[in-house]
């Protein structure tokens, strides 16, 4: 056994001396460390050993082993640049884990507007998405907001031309809807609008807002409130609280402002919700009697409900955030946190 070994060790030694390419060495290290090599053929013959050599061959073989796996190991960088510059293919271990690559996520506000859409799908609401660029009449007089109506003045506007201006809200959407189709009528519509603000930590020139607008001839306040209760559920948490404070737009009547109990402490009070436990996330009402008489719908037949909400805001009271410009940065750092 002792010499049977000796000789392996010099055949190896000769073996190793002529490899010249990757192969080869791949060769010689199945042909002695592979499963069914000769390192291996050794182990299986020690039972057949009397018992008193075994301990020595076995310690010979492992010998052997270490010196076969040194000189795999230090024959191999220099054959891989010698393969490298022949061939164009090194030796690569395949049993490295792989580089992981950077994948990029949805913005929070495309996440939202995802989720909003899922929401109200379940709900049967279809999305429809109007014009970003629009004529004054759809903005503000088809809406029950006349010129020099003292409400005019609360939609502070990007004018283009005398009669065409950036939207400064979603309804317009409203009556370019009604104004196609005839009921019933159930649409969300997600979008941008544009105000004159000056940029700060609360406003920003451009927002995104959600419209929703259902119509049918026995549509009731109580069906406004149950839909709202199922979305801020299903957006914020069952164990939100929703309250309706009465308020006037101009195209909607009665009118409410929308409260939900705040995401951020729970109801506690933060600074959020100004120590009140309350935070407005929308605007709704059932739709005035006007706007359905602009759009040619008998206002005695039909009545509806619309809501409007603002998608940054809801955003940001269910993640923390405290900055609208958070969202307009494309700071890799604050994105990459909404997986
Ligand atoms: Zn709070």
């Amino acid at each position: 056994m002792d010499q049977k070994i000796a000789e392996i060790g010099s055949q190896l030694q000769k073996e190793f001396e002529a490899v010249k390419s990757a192969e080869e060495l791949e060769q010689l290290r199945i042909k002695y460390m592979g499963r069914k090599g000769v390192v291996n053929d050794l182990v299986k013959s020690i039972p057949t050993l009397p018992v008193e050599q075994r301990k020595t061959a076995g310690q010979l073989i492992n010998k052997l082993k270490n010196d076969i796996n040194g000189k795999l190991n230090n024959k191999k960088p220099a054959e891989e640049s010698v393969t490298t510059k022949k061939k164009g293919a090194g030796l690569f271990d395949v049993t490295l884990p792989g580089k992981s690559i950077p994948l990029g996520n949805k913005h929070p506000l495309v996440k939202t507007l995802d989720e909003i859409k899922e929401i109200f799908g379940k709900l049967g609401f279809e999305v429809e998405y109007g014009r970003e660029i629009e004529l004054e009449y759809y903005n503000f007089d088809a809406l029950n907001i006349p010129a020099n109506h003292a409400s005019r003045v609360d939609f502070d506007t990007f004018y283009i031309s005398d009669k065409a201006l950036l939207r400064s809200q979603t309804s317009t959407v409203q009556i370019r809807t009604m104004e196609k189709r005839k009921p019933p009528i159930r649409i969300i519509a997600p979008g941008k609008v544009f105000r004159p603000d000056t940029v700060d930590a609360r406003h920003s020139f451009m927002f995104h807002q959600m419209e929703g607008l259902i119509v049918d001839e026995t549509v009731n306040f109580g069906d406004l409130k149950a839909v709202l209760h199922l979305f801020a559920k299903a957006y914020f948490g069952s164990d939100i609280k929703m309250r309706f404070r009465p308020s006037f737009f101009p195209f909607t009547e009665p009118s409410a402002e929308v409260d939900i109990s705040c995401s951020i402490c729970k109801g506690k009070g933060c600074s959020v919700c100004s120590y009140s436990g309350w935070v407005e996330i929308l605007g709704a009402g059932m739709v005035d009697p006007n706007v359905f008489k602009a759009v040619g719908y008998d206002e005695e037949k039909y009545t509806g409900f619309a809501f409007g909400m603002g998608v940054e805001r809801i955003t940001m009271l269910k993640y923390g955030i405290n900055d609208v410009r958070l969202f307009f940065e494309n700071d890799i750092r604050f994105l990459s946190q909404f997986k």
